[in-house]
């Protein structure tokens, strides 16, 4: 028998509905509807398979450091880059996305801050989607999709769950959040807590820890937005013409940026300075 299928939620739904602190000015639900609504119509599924230059860096990053780590030799070769480079094939990306990960893989052959670290899983970043976590609300149940980069082993048995950065923005802590409530729920018995590291600024976070209630708050805040995500597609399927009513859109500065601009009629065309 098939799975049943239930009402997901991520931090990556969580950022569509709400905007990171400091990333206000960015927000438009327009965007949501695209990405997670219209996603299989071909022009939008064009879009979404393209991958844009800070997807591409990031996920390459991610999988320069796993293959370092695949063979810790190439952290000690002369050409450890070079040889990582050529795993990625890095000669096919464009300058920008070469030049970047270039300047990533040395930064991170010169200081690999995993390389002390008892390493308790480390994806490669292509391995699609994560084993879903069932969780309960009541009598109703939604899927949570965590996708964890690392999780470390530290000295006293707490689990380190690692997200690696690229890129300048902040870091969300939701995230965190986010992954310490799929590992409450992977490795019940174990302490975790969470952390970024960027990549390209070399600075890792403060520690992320959570209490039992902010897991709880978080568990409901996610079972709220799946129901809602459900909700919402439902309205759409039922009556398209209502699209720009059930994700306002918000043009502005932000279209210019907005990978849906080529489709969206509510773009902004011009910005009045
Ligand atoms: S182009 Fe502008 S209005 Fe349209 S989805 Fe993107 S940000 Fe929203």
């Amino acid at each position: 028998m098939g799975k049943i299928w239930l009402p997901f939620a991520s931090y990556n739904l969580w950022s569509l509905f709400a905007p990171a602190v400091g990333q206000e000015r960015w927000h438009c639900d327009m965007k949501r509807g695209y990405a997670k609504v219209r996603k299989r119509e071909s022009d939008i599924a064009a879009i979404l398979a393209e991958d844009t230059v800070p997807q591409a860096i990031g996920l390459f990053a991610q999988q320069g450091v796993y293959e370092f780590h695949a063979d810790p030799q190439r952290l000690k070769d002369r050409d450890g880059v070079a040889q990582v480079s050529q795993i990625l094939k890095l000669d096919q990306e464009s300058d920008e996305v070469r030049d970047r990960l270039s300047r990533i893989l040395t930064l991170y052959y010169e200081n690999p801050v995993l390389l002390k670290k008892r390493i308790f899983s480390l994806s490669r970043g292509d391995e699609g989607f994560p084993e879903p976590i069932k969780l309960y609300l009541g009598n109703t149940a939604f899927n949570l999709f965590a996708a964890i980069d690392c999780i470390l082993l530290e000295p006293d048995g707490t689990l380190h769950i690692l997200d690696l950065k690229t890129g300048h923005s902040d870091f969300d802590e939701r995230q965190a959040f986010v992954y310490l409530l799929a590992a409450s729920y992977l490795f019940p018995r174990q302490r975790a807590i969470a952390s970024f590291y960027n990549l390209e600024l070399c600075k890792w976070s403060e520690p992320v820890t959570a209490t039992a209630s902010q897991l709880n708050a978080i568990r409901i805040e996610l079972a709220r937005l799946a129901q809602r995500h459900e909700m919402e597609k439902k309205q759409y399927r039922r009556n398209p013409a209502e699209f720009d009513r059930i994700f306002p859109p918000n043009p502005g500065f932000q279209c210019q940026h907005c990978p849906f601009n080529r489709v969206c009629q509510f773009a902004a065309q011009e910005i009045s300075a």
